[in-house]
């Protein structure tokens, strides 16, 4: 059966200028002659899911990357038209692209708003030159800067922030200084991350070879309790344990994966999550664009579920079957990433009145630890839980 409801799009463009040192994500530098035959590509997959996808309204877009904001205009443009031509966006959708500070103009950024991006989201990490270079990034402070002050001239009322604490040997007072700085420019959310070192990264290999030392965890976690008082003194409301926004100002695309909701996710590696069903892109773009023209080639797809659908999107390399004891698992750890944690009346709603009583010890073990509370129907990581949280996660995982 074909399901219904509200469906989220995220768009993933891989591109980037240089690779920065602590990124493991699925972006690549020097592809730039990939870059019209990868958007071809994506639109040959909206029009592969447009079937599937007809009837469901689309309340937000993620462009995200890579780098969406190295995509020249024309190609943004592409994009969004065949999107609405495809998929039902609704009228007061939430677009977000992700912009790197020194790929950005004024005129760039005008025309963006004017295709229908209505939320920015700035990776900036950092506002002392010393540290962008670090960690290859390819701006400087002032450069976000002028960035953030062009974006709000465009006319952009939505912006986020991008800011990454506990670097290697950084001491509190320059973390302090980075956030002070960002907050004086009054964005209306900001994405704090403590600094993961991530397997096969430029500054994997640095640490192992001993050219840096490892980020310092309780130093992280004093800067993650500092920010905490200092965002919450200055009108910031944690809603996520990463992310604070002004009131109403939440970003609506995430709070989709920490519900748990349905997004379907275009683009090389990108991720999607379906009626339960969570699938995967192949990695590399060039062989995405080779799959998506074989998928396209085979003619159009069966529309009527999901398995049936992925049995010929050639692109999509990896599928992992719905299990209910994940779904439940998913649900709980998303869930208490937000600060409104888990209702358990939905819970029992979608997974049925055993499912809470599945998890009924390890709950109360977790709140004897003061790592979850309970209050009314809902269940929540406490402020203790936060700085613990991987631990709380890895306790609610299947067997
Ligand atoms: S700009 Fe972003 S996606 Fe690109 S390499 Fe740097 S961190 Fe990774």
């Amino acid at each position: 059966m074909k399901p219904s409801g509200a469906l989220s799009l995220y768009v993933h463009i891989p591109f980037c200028t240089l690779k920065c040192s602590y990124c493991d994500f699925n972006s690549y530098a020097g592809l730039e002659e990939l870059v019209q035959p990868y958007v071809s590509a994506l639109i040959t997959e909206m029009e592969l899911w447009s079937q599937y996808a007809r009837g469901r309204p689309v309340p937000t877009v993620f462009f995200g990357g890579g780098t969406p904001s190295l995509l020249p205009i024309e190609q943004i443009g592409r994009i969004l038209s065949a999107l609405r031509e495809r998929f039902e966006l609704a009228p007061e959708a939430e677009v977000t692209l992700e912009a790197n500070p020194g790929t950005v103009n004024l005129d760039y950024l005008r025309e963006l708003l004017a295709l229908g991006v209505n939320r920015l989201s700035f990776g900036v990490q950092s506002f002392h030159d010393d540290e962008l270079a670090a960690l290859d990034r390819i701006h400087s402070a002032a450069e976000a800067e002028e960035a953030y002050r062009w974006a709000r001239d465009a006319g952009f009322q939505r912006i986020n922030l991008d800011l990454i604490y506990g670097l290697p040997e950084q001491q509190m007072e320059r973390w302090q200084a980075s956030l002070k700085r960002a907050i004086s420019l009054a964005p209306d959310h900001m994405s704090l991350y403590a600094l993961t070192v991530e397997e096969g990264t430029k500054l994997a290999y640095d640490i192992d070879h001993g050219r840096a030392p490892e980020p310092d965890g309780d130093v992280q976690a004093s800067m993650y309790e500092w920010s905490q008082e200092r965002m919450a003194e200055a009108g910031y409301q944690q809603y996520e344990i990463s992310n604070w926004a002004r009131p109403g100002q939440e970003c609506r695309h995430n709070l989709v994966y920490w519900r748990n909701g349905d997004w379907l996710a275009l683009g090389a590696g990108a991720h999607s999550h379906l009626s339960g069903t969570r699938f995967a892109d192949v990695y590399s773009p060039k062989r995405y664009v080779q799959l998506v023209q074989e998928a396209a080639n085979a003619g159009p797809p069966d529309a009527t579920d999901v398995a049936a659908l992925l049995k010929s999107m050639r692109q999509v390399t990896y599928v992992e079957e719905a299990r209910p004891e994940v779904a439940r698992s998913d649900t709980l750890i998303m869930g208490l990433r937000l600060n409104e944690g888990v209702s358990l009346a939905e819970f029992r709603r979608r997974f049925g009145a055993g499912a809470e009583a599945a998890y009924a010890d390890t709950f109360a073990e977790l709140t004897k630890l003061d790592l979850l509370e309970r209050t009314n129907d809902r269940i929540r990581i406490t402020d203790h839980g936060r700085l613990l949280a991987n631990e709380v996660f890895t306790r609610l995982l299947p067997d």
